[in-house]
């Protein structure tokens, strides 16, 4: 009998946690583990880089404008990293970094400067914007370079400092992005950090941290400000959602079909606002369950750097595990797969886009985030009704209404309790808009000008009016 080839796992040096490929299950690298002590050593650093980064807005506009070119011509290194170790399809990798370079252009463009506040006799007083210190930016794995620049090119752009730790499942391509940002700026103006927890808790806690801007799921949301109570550093939390979409009864389904597909299953249903739950009037429902159920059936699924895959791996076991569970859970309960259902089989952490009827309103798949490829389409005769199942959550991220009387959708949008409404599509986002969850999905705001501002701290200077030149 020919002898069994062993293959070993690569072995990894001390001080350094491996890194999985999503697709294989295999290691793609390793990241450093940092110590307890290396993390004051670099929050002090981050300190005394602050005092000459906040001095001069113009010159950190260069810089920040330097720093997206050299992303945008990084790219080609930046993005099939982050598809072996997100799994996400290089298209998408490649447009997450073409957004990376963006947020760094937007925010070097916003203008912070000072503003007359009260001109009457006998004061005058004036609004300065005053950056706050050294910043903490916690990141997911799901948009790991998008959502770090996200919080970094704001807190950079107001003036502050950045420790920036991503998700330990997806280290590589942030200390990538962190290499050639480094480049650009001036020492130690963004560091970034990598480590298994407890590392981001350690972070969160540290006293020479004054801003806290976190993006991941509400349990560890609630950690985080419950740590951040300890040095009433500023918290700012992006946290999870459950978006409902609302189907009208003159909906275009063929229309609209592949739109909503892909708003319920980018980047492998990983999305915090991605399409999680969708009410259909119960006449249009087969029609609709089965527009959808084609498109799941039709995708390609495969690993990220296959050009034909449309649809990634799931980023890693326990996702995988828990949007299986939930899955059974419902198929348990009477729910039916109209699509998918299960696991795919081989390596990789790989799962069939899944659409879901007859499922209970109960079942977790509806009331809780699944974030992974599987969508319940729920059934409903009056659209009051439909409306309340919307709202009867504690999530509050986005939500969406399509039909073809845009005035009627924009109607019920408005009723939606949420912080952002689409009408006919979903998760599009704009740089300038305001992006703030309602309810448990958030605390405080990210985006546009407020995006800046919640880096910023007001400073008023009143003076006698006879004074005034
Ligand atoms: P997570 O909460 O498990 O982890 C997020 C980050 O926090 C990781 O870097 C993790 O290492 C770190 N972390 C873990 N424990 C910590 C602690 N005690 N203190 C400080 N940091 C800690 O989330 P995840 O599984 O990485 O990401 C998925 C979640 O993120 C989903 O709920 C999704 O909806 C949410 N999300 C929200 C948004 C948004 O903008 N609202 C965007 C993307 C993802």
């Amino acid at each position: 009998m020919p002898a069994r080839r062993v293959r070993r796992a690569p072995t990894v040096r001390a001080g350094r946690f491996p890194v999985a490929d999503p697709a294989t299950g295999e290691v793609v690298g390793t990241a450093p583990e940092l110590r307890p002590g290396e993390l004051d050593a670099v929050v002090d650093r981050a300190r005394a880089a602050w005092y000459g980064w906040r001095t001069d807005a113009a010159a950190r506009t260069t810089a920040l404008c330097a720093a997206a070119d050299a992303v945008e011509a990084a790219g080609t290194d930046l993005a099939p990293l982050l598809t072996r170790e997100q799994g996400k399809p290089l298209a998408e990798s490649r447009a997450e970094v073409a957004r990376t370079a963006a947020r760094l252009r937007y925010f070097a463009a916003l203008d912070h400067g000072p503003r007359p506040l009260v001109d009457e006799r006998p004061v005058r007083s004036e609004l300065r914007w005053r950056p706050l210190g050294p910043v903490a930016a916690i990141v997911p794995w799901n948009f790991p370079l998008q959502l770090a620049a996200a919080k970094f090119a704001p807190a950079l752009a107001a003036g502050n400092t950045v420790v920036l730790k991503p998700s330990p499942y997806t280290p590589l391509s942030t200390l990538l992005l962190g290499s050639v940002l480094s480049a650009a700026l001036p020492a130690d103006v963004l560091t970034v950090v990598t480590g298994r927890e407890p590392l981001g808790a350690r972070l969160v806690a540290h006293p020479g941290i004054r801003h806290v801007t976190f993006t991941g799921s509400i349990p560890t949301g609630r950690a985080v400000a419950r740590a951040a109570a300890d040095t009433l550093a500023r918290v700012t939390l992006e946290l999870g959602g459950n978006d409902a979409a609302i189907l009208l009864e003159d909906v275009d389904v063929d229309g609209i079909a592949d739109r909503l597909f892909w708003a319920a299953f980018r980047n492998c249903g990983q999305v915090c606002m991605a399409v999680k739950r969708l009410y259909v009037p119960a006449r249009r429902h087969p029609e609709v369950v089965e527009a959808l159920a084609q498109r799941a059936r039709d995708t390609v699924v495969g690993p990220g750097l296959d050009p034909a895959t449309r649809l990634g791996p799931l980023n890693n076991a326990p996702q995988l595990a828990r949007v299986a569970h939930r899955t059974r859970q419902a198929l348990a309960a009477g729910a039916r797969a109209a699509a998918g259902g299960r696991r795919l089989p081989g390596p990789g952490y790989f799962f069939a886009p899944t659409i879901l009827t007859d499922v209970p309103a109960h079942s977790p798949i509806v009331t809780e985030e699944q974030f992974g490829p599987v969508l319940p389409v729920l059934p409903y005769t009056r659209l009051d009704d439909a409306v309340e199942a919307a709202n009867d959550t504690g999530f509050g991220l986005g939500g969406s209404v399509w039909g073809t009387d845009l005035d009627r959708a924009e109607e019920v949008a408005d009723r939606l309790d949420c912080g952002t409404a689409w009408i006919n599509h979903h998760a599009e986002l704009s740089l300038a808009q305001p992006f703030a969850g309602t309810k448990e999905s958030g605390v405080g705001v990210a985006g546009g000008p407020w995006g800046l501002y919640g880096n910023l701290q007001p400073f008023v200077v009143h003076r006698p009016e006879e004074t005034c030149p």
